[in-house]
């Protein structure tokens, strides 16, 4: 026998012969099944310590300190910060909810809908927490998505934005968020069910049934519509959460119509006088969202349904310099790498709210108001010699003229 043909893999004992490739190391060999082998363990090593990896991560928040952080980050709210802590906490929960478990009792999916007027932080509450879990987040515009073979984007394509997201990591995807935003306008026009092409309406809302629920989907890499060469990710949705966000605009004359019946009704036990009539919206059940014209079956996989409050001026004073990221603390930091020491008086503060207000341009305005009293001195002071920029009242007051007001106004 040929000194060759005594080589044998140092790991199995099989001769040359009997493998298809024996590899050569310092004072071993290694053959092709046993490599394979090894393959298979070290895969497998570097994917439990991964998901017990993310099992620590996850089970660090409870629902306080989820809260704790969503406060840090976002003025009031508190009803919805609560509902939101214990949803994804729940979520959470089920993901690390031990596969073998016994008893059978299989926890559902906590998704979330979130009703309140636009501005009101729906979409910085889903970003947060999915800034505070590390996950992949997306947000997608329920307006574009049609029924499948109509024009406009395929439902799928909500997953193609977010494996962009994770870096086409399917399996970071598969446990990331995404904030449906506008879901009222997918509900059913008219409130007749036999309209059968509702194109944009309850085709689009029966689309999305299973990929809330939970489901394998293809998914196109690149988004937009699917077409044959195409090659396809296929991303199982049981384990995204799913938050919906709309303004929902009219609805609370439904709720209100609903609360007069049970006020008139028998055994009425909601008293007239209790009833907020500013703001009807905290009153909101998932009857009214199918009154609204969402389907049933949507309503039943979006189980934790929460409100926004709308904005009051003391709010929108706070949002101005209380969150850690807060719009004030970000020019100081702008201001501050040209080593300008940038303050603002109590009173431009107190000014830019009232505008803010009096223009009804939300807390998006306020970002849009700053921009309009900062701009000169963001563009001068780079290139002078000052160290100090103080804003007072008379300084925002002569920067704001009606026309930007009236600008600012007609963009919002
Ligand atoms: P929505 O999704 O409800 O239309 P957004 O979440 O996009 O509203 O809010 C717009 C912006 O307004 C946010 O980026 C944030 O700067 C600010 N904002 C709104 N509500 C709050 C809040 N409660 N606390 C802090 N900032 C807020």
């Amino acid at each position: 026998m040929s000194k060759e043909e005594n080589l044998e893999c140092s790991f199995c004992g099989r001769k040359k012969a009997e493998t298809d490739l024996l590899i050569a190391g310092m004072d071993a060999h290694i053959c092709d099944k046993c490599i394979e082998q090894a393959h298979g363990i070290v895969e497998e090593e570097i994917s439990d310590a991964k998901s017990s990896s993310l099992s620590k991560d996850l089970t660090l928040k409870k629902p306080l300190e989820i809260k704790e952080f969503l406060d840090q980050y976002i003025i009031g709210q508190n009803e919805t910060k609560r509902a939101m802590a214990v949803a994804v906490y729940n979520h959470y929960k089920r993901l690390l909810q031990d596969k073998n478990d016994e008893d059978e009792v299989e926890i559902e999916k906590s998704n979330i809908v979130l009703v309140g007027e636009t501005g009101t932080g729906k979409t910085l509450v889903a970003r947060t927490i999915a800034k505070m879990l590390n996950v992949p987040f997306s947000i997608v515009d329920a307006t574009v998505l049609t029924q499948a073979g109509y024009v406009g984007e395929d439902v799928e394509s909500i997953l193609s934005r977010l494996l962009q997201a994770a870096d086409y990591d399917v399996e970071k995807a598969e446990r990331g968020i995404v904030f449906i935003d506008e879901i009222d306008k997918i509900a059913r026009k008219g409130d007749n069910p036999s309209i059968t092409r509702d194109v944009s309406g309850e085709g689009v809302q029966q689309a999305l049934l299973k990929l809330l629920e939970g489901a394998v989907v293809n998914v196109a890499p690149k988004g937009g519509r699917k077409h044959p060469e195409q090659k396809f990710i296929e991303v199982n949705t049981k384990d995204i959460l799913f938050i919906a966000g709309g303004a929902f605009s009219g609805i609370d004359k439904i709720i209100s119509k609903r609360l007069n019946m049970q006020a008139v009704g028998f055994g009425a036990s909601l008293d007239e006088d209790k009833v907020d009539q500013e703001n009807l919206l905290q009153y909101i059940t998932p009857l009214d969202l199918k009154s609204f014209g969402l389907i049933p079956e949507i309503i039943g996989r979006l189980p934790v349904l929460s409100y926004m409050n709308p904005l009051d001026a003391k709010t929108l004073r706070a949002i101005l310099t209380e969150p850690k990221n807060s719009i004030i603390k970000q020019y100081a930091k702008l201001f501050g790498m040209d080593e300008v020491n940038f303050t603002i008086d109590e009173d431009a503060l107190n000014y830019i709210v009232e505008k803010a207000v009096e223009y009804k341009l939300g807390a998006r305005g306020l970002r849009s108001l700053c921009e309009a009293i900062f701009t000169d001195a963001m563009f001068d002071l780079p290139s002078s010699d000052q160290k100090e920029f103080n804003v007072t009242r008379e300084y925002a007051e002569a920067k704001l003229t009606n026309t930007t007001l009236k600008k600012l106004r007609a963009a919002s």
